[in-house]
């Protein structure tokens, strides 16, 4: 465990858990990624909030139509202590994992151009009546968001271009939507399939399975869990809820149908706290269970170059995506951190946006390239990364913000080589501990015989990820057009404690 002068900037990172009583929803939607009409990108959604629920047994319920989803908590739910930034970042991040694998599934004929991302935030909410008015409130948008949709695309499809569709339905009402599809396209909107109209819900039930037979012929059943998908038009409603005996013994009855949400409702649901101005702000993000799952990939240990040129390529990609706000990255084992400059005002700063997007876009750029890296192991289960937002208001204070991930990455690479030393001469990894539990390091090193300052650089210091400032000034001329490089992004593994490289690159922590 890492220990050095440098540790104070932890406590920078705020308290964000979600108090009881509040019941935890989870809103994740997607950044321009796909056709909401499309059928099959709906069925895809779905897929994914099943696997969701799979995953992790404390959501119970989820409610999804068009490119967004919520997934709701059992009430009791410690999950990751209740922390919202871990919360949001691990749902969002194994969701987006789950996207990329399975897209083949529902697009067997059309490859994945980029890697998606989808961004989202925690809503807590104060009662079951403050969940049924976020449910009637989803449901709600689903069906105006999906008769616009359904007059849009049919217009598209005709030959219009999108902006001249838009200018023909802004501003229609239901019913004027609806006389649209009739007498246009001789469509009923009521006829059209449920899961456009009224969304899909996702769940947790109980079904009884006959297990065997007694001798007298009796079945002996046993209740077990089942996760169905049903489409549903009120799930705000008390017949729908009375019918699914998980969320009335979870959540408690609905006292009363509602029929429209408060605007102080609406404004609880979408409120998203903003990072201070004038501050850096660093992303960092960390594999969830990688310890399991370098073990189940068989990482080469204690260091799989193949793993961390991954991780790399990853920030690489996030630092192009963000190339106007993101301008330094540090990595190394299953962990990243991304510095946002001060004047940054990505998402307007908004906290859950910011991390849940790069986490996202992260995670999936992980999974679409992984094959590059281990072409002769299939992902055996998916990787999640979890993340979180902190400011720092000072250079100085950033700038031991990064030596403190420096040395947690040289102190556990020591500890790594001496340990797998030990394994590799024959101890048990019980032994290897204790024989290294409160050892001096450096001395070990020795004892074990161990070229330290000949183990790859990448490995002792980690990976630095930054815009390479030489040609930014260069004019480039293509087919007699000018425009200004922003620099290739370059990863290399330095010193970034000292002052040498700070001074080399004055730009870089520019204020
Ligand atoms: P959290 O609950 O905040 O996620 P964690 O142990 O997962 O705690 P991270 O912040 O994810 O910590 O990990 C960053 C690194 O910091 C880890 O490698 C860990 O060794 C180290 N670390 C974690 N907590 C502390 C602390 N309180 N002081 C010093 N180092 C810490
Ligand atoms: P958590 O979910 O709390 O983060 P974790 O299992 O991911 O738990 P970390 O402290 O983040 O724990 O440690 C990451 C683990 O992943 C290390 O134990 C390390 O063995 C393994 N790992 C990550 N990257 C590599 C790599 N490139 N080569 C070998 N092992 C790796
Ligand atoms: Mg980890
Ligand atoms: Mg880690």
């Amino acid at each position: 465990m890492a220990n050095s002068k440098y540790e104070y900037v932890k406590c920078f990172e705020v308290e964000d858990e979600v108090m009881f009583p509040n019941i935890i929803l989870v809103w994740i939607n997607a950044c321009n990624i796909h056709k909401p009409y499309d059928v099959n990108a709906l069925k895809l959604m779905n897929s994914c909030a099943v696997e969701v629920l799979e995953e992790y047994a404390d959501v119970v319920l989820a409610y999804g139509f068009g490119d967004e989803y919520t997934f709701v908590f059992k009430k009791t739910s410690k999950f990751y202590e209740r922390r919202a930034s871990k919360v949001l970042s691990i749902v969002i991040s194994f969701f987006s994992s789950v996207f990329v694998r399975k897209w083949g599934e529902f697009f067997p004929h059309k490859e994945l151009q980029c890697s998606p991302s989808f961004h989202g935030r925690v809503i807590p909410c104060a009662s079951t009546e403050a969940l049924q008015a976020y449910l009637l409130w989803r449901q709600n948008i689903c069906h105006l968001s999906d008769q616009h949709e359904q007059c849009l695309w049919r217009l598209v499809e005709r030959g219009m271009n999108l902006n001249e569709a838009w200018d023909i339905i802004k501003g229609f009402d239901k019913s004027e939507l609806n006389n649209l599809l009739f007498d246009e396209f001789n469509v009923n909107y009521n006829t059209l399939e449920p899961i456009f109209r009224q969304g899909s819900c996702v769940l947790k039930t109980l079904v009884e399975d006959i297990v065997k037979y007694k001798d007298n012929g009796d079945p002996i059943k046993r209740q077990r869990r089942k996760i169905i998908t049903v489409h549903s038009k009120k799930i705000a409603g008390k017949r729908f809820w009375n019918e699914h005996t998980v969320l009335l013994k979870d959540f408690g009855g609905f006292v009363e149908e509602i029929n429209n949400v408060t605007p102080e409702y609406v404004r609880s649901f979408e409120s998203d706290i903003k990072l201070m101005p004038s501050t850096w702000i660093v992303v960092r993000i960390d594999g969830c269970h990688f310890h399991r799952f370098s073990e189940l990939h068989e990482f080469v240990k204690p260091n799989d170059s193949r793993a961390l040129n991954l991780m790399n390529l990853c920030a690489v990609a996030v630092l192009e995506k963000f190339w106007e706000d993101i301008v330094f990255a540090y990595g190394v084992s299953d962990e990243y951190s991304f510095i946002l400059k001060k004047t940054s005002d990505l998402y307007q700063r908004r906290a859950s946006k910011i991390v849940s997007t790069i986490v996202s876009f992260f995670t999936s750029t992980y999974v679409m390239r992984w094959s590059e890296f281990f072409p002769q192991s299939e992902l055996k289960y998916l990787p999640s990364f979890d993340g979180r937002a902190v400011c720092y208001p000072s250079t100085e204070i950033l700038r031991d913000y990064l030596s403190w991930r420096q040395v947690d990455c040289h102190i556990n690479n020591q500890y790594n080589s001496c340990f797998w030393k030990l394994v590799a001469s024959g101890k048990s990894k019980r032994e290897a501990q204790n024989s290294l539990k409160g050892a001096q390091l450096q001395k070990k090193i020795e004892e074990l015989d161990i070229d330290y300052n000949k183990l790859p650089v990448m490995f002792r210091q980690g990976s630095s990820v930054y815009r390479d400032k030489i040609d930014t000034d260069l004019i480039h001329h293509e087919n007699g057009n000018t425009f200004e490089s922003n620099g290739k992004v370059i990863v290399e593994h330095i010193d970034i404690i000292g002052p040498t490289f700070w001074l080399e690159h004055p730009n870089i922590l520019d204020e």
